[in-house]
């Protein structure tokens, strides 16, 4: 009688898997996994070409801006991407657009912006932060520089660093209770005012005319930053607290798996956030931006992951999850642009005109107690 050995039945099974392995299509996550083979940085790469995309778009719009002023002929167009420097704006730009199905017609990249960096940072865990954000790039490269210079950075005792974390979320407190105090009415009149049509030229001239308190207060911070990780994103941007609580609503998380890890910490030297990758089975924080420095630097095969709840078995890539956040951005930029969601409705000679009379009191910012009288 014919009889099949244990040992035939293993080889066989090995080498049907090998085949199987072998003969695997030619998917995405295989493009990723082999660009990782490359040994490519590949966050520092998106972050690169992010940043690179800002200063063109910065450039573009100081011409524009000095164009229109000096009342030469406007040779290139006002670009839109710098509304994502108007967070204020486009938080109010949704609270209209949820309360009334209309979007703000001024500044309408902004709310585009905001809604990717929310989107990406609740699919990922805060990931505008870390993989995205030009300041948080900048930030970054601030602390390197000062590690390479003081040969390591610094950390701020526990019991401190617990309280100033709560800065950026007290400001970010104050920002939305003033803008869900406001009635639509009073939004869509704060959107066709004056100052908000050149909001975004007070921001250009916010660093290119910079007055001696803005000045001390970036060095500062600058300075700070050479000393403390992320200072100015761990401590006060309240656009990273928003991002940090849709962060912490994610499905997705790093996900350490014990028989795996060899209890090196290098997770722990590592994480840009100082959480305790190598203590924790599951990272919860608020303070995880996804980065997926962690999951690059763990020298044990699987003993981290960034996986997504309910997409068991996809644990994803640094170059994977690179690749799905730039290909978001672009879709969902196209998408705004061929809808009339992108580009603004003030003509280039409605700007000149209002720019001519940017210092008039009209365009100063309506402090807060002009808000609390509008509340009443
Ligand atoms: S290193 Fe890991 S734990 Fe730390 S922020 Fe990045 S992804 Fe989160
Ligand atoms: S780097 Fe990897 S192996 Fe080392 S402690 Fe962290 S999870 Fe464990």
């Amino acid at each position: 009688m014919f009889a099949i050995k244990q040992q035939d039945l293993k080889a066989y099974h090995q080498i049907y898997s090998e085949t199987r392995q072998m003969a695997k299509p030619f998917t995405y996550a295989a493009v990723a996994k082999g660009i990782k083979g490359f040994g490519l940085p590949f966050r520092p790469i998106i972050q690169g070409l992010v940043l690179l995309a800002t200063l063109g778009i910065g450039i573009q719009f100081y011409i524009y801006v000095h164009q229109a002023a000096t009342n030469s002929m406007v040779t290139v167009s006002r670009p839109a991407g710098v509304e994502g420097f108007l967070p204020i704006g486009a938080l109010m730009g949704w609270k209209y657009f949820l309360l009334t199905g209309q979007w703000d017609p001024v500044h309408p990249a902004a709310m585009v912006i905001l809604g990717f960096a929310v989107l990406i940072s609740f699919l990922f865990r805060k990931s505008f932060c870390a993989w995205f954000c030009p300041v948080g790039t900048l930030s970054e490269g601030v602390w390197k520089l000062g590690r390479l210079l003081l040969g390591r950075n610094y950390q701020i005792p526990r019991y401190m660093d617990g309280i100033l974390r709560s800065i950026k979320y007290v400001l970010l407190g104050f920002f939305l209770w003033v803008i869900l105090a406001m009635r639509p009415g009073q939004i869509a009149e704060f959107q066709q005012g004056p100052y908000y049509q050149l909001a975004d030229v007070k921001m250009l001239y916010f660093f290119t005319q910079m007055t001696r308190l803005t000045f001390i207060v970036l060095s500062i911070l600058i300075l700070l930053s050479l000393f403390y990780k992320n200072f100015w994103c761990r401590y006060a941007c309240p656009y990273g607290a928003l991002m940090g609580i849709f962060g912490f609503l994610s499905p997705t998380r790093i996900v350490r798996n014990q028989g795996h890890c060899t209890g090196c910490r290098k997770c722990d030297q590592t994480c840009p956030a100082l959480l305790p990758v190598s203590k924790k089975a599951v990272i919860r924080s608020p303070e995880c931006t996804g980065c997926m420095d962690c999951v690059v630097a763990c020298p044990a095969q699987g003993a981290l992951d960034l996986s997504t709840k309910g997409l068991t078995g996809l644990g994803w890539t640094a170059p994977a999850l690179g690749t799905t956040i730039l290909l978001l951005y672009i879709g969902i930029v196209f998408t705004a642009n061929i809808s009339g969601y992108w580009q603004g409705r003030l003509s280039d000679s409605e700007f000149a005109l209002r720019l001519r009379s940017i210092q008039a009191p009209a365009m100063r910012h309506p402090d807060f107690n002009t808000l609390k009288r509008q509340k009443k």
